[in-house]
């Protein structure tokens, strides 16, 4: 019998018969997968903890017919903290629910994969930062790597450079920053200290998200990501 073993996050579940659950996984490797993990809602289930939501670990499947089905998993990280904190959670249900939406089965997705690792850890155990700092770095490195990354040098109308100190207007239909002279329907006005803030985290990752919960950048940003994926994120109406 086949065994297959993955690195992976689980998204999220379905619970399915009485006892089973089927997780859906991210891996860097093949994207997306679903795993049947059996009798997981069983009390003492040595799968009771790798089936959770969040959880990142090592999981061990057979292959039988077209379906994958858990026979072990060896967790690295259950992100535990975000149980304690019900805005945590959310901010972690956002990520993976995007994430979700990204991903395709048998499509490789290591830069996805780090990027979602990293969020999750983030918003974990960085608990003196506010939540939403790491939300909103998340949704500019998401767009960044799901092939959308906001054009933040130039005006996306104009062409004309856009100046440092200076703030701009987040149009999130033509998909980046535009000057004033092209101001239209459909754009956020953004401060200089946002653009500057939007720049730096796009070259350096979330270290540069600085310690503000900006919830004028997440309504912008969540705005150009969601009206890319052309969904509306559910768990995203209890955010900012
Ligand atoms: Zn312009």
């Amino acid at each position: 019998m086949p065994s297959l073993t993955l690195q992976g996050v689980v998204l999220r579940y379905a619970n399915y018969r009485e006892r089973d659950r089927m997780l859906t996984l991210l891996t860097p490797d093949h994207g997306r997968v679903d795993v049947l993990s059996r009798g997981c809602r069983r009390p003492n289930s040595q799968l009771m903890v790798a089936s959770e939501l969040f959880v990142h670990g090592e999981y061990v499947a057979f292959q039988s017919h077209d379906r994958l089905t858990l026979t072990s998993c060896t967790p690295q990280d259950t992100f535990y903290p975000l149980r304690l904190d019900a805005y945590r959670l959310t901010c972690a249900s956002y990520l993976v629910s995007l994430v979700q939406a990204a991903a395709q089965p048998e499509q490789p997705a290591e830069g996805m994969y780090a990027l979602l690792l990293q969020g999750l850890y983030r918003l974990s155990y960085c608990l003196s930062d506010p939540p939403l700092a790491a939300v909103n770095a998340f949704l500019l490195l998401y767009a960044a790597e799901a092939g959308y990354r906001p054009r933040l040098s130039h005006c996306i109308h104009c062409g004309k450079p856009l100046p440092a100190g200076r703030g701009a207007r987040l149009d999130t239909e033509a998909g980046g920053l535009c000057c004033d002279a092209c101001r239209g329907e459909g754009q956020y006005a953004l401060t200089s200290a946002q653009v500057e803030r939007m720049r730096g985290v796009l070259e350096g990752g979330f270290d540069a998200a600085g310690c503000e919960a900006d919830t004028a950048l997440f309504e912008a940003m969540r705005c150009y990501v969601e009206n890319r994926l052309e969904c509306r994120i559910k768990c995203s109406q209890f955010l900012p």
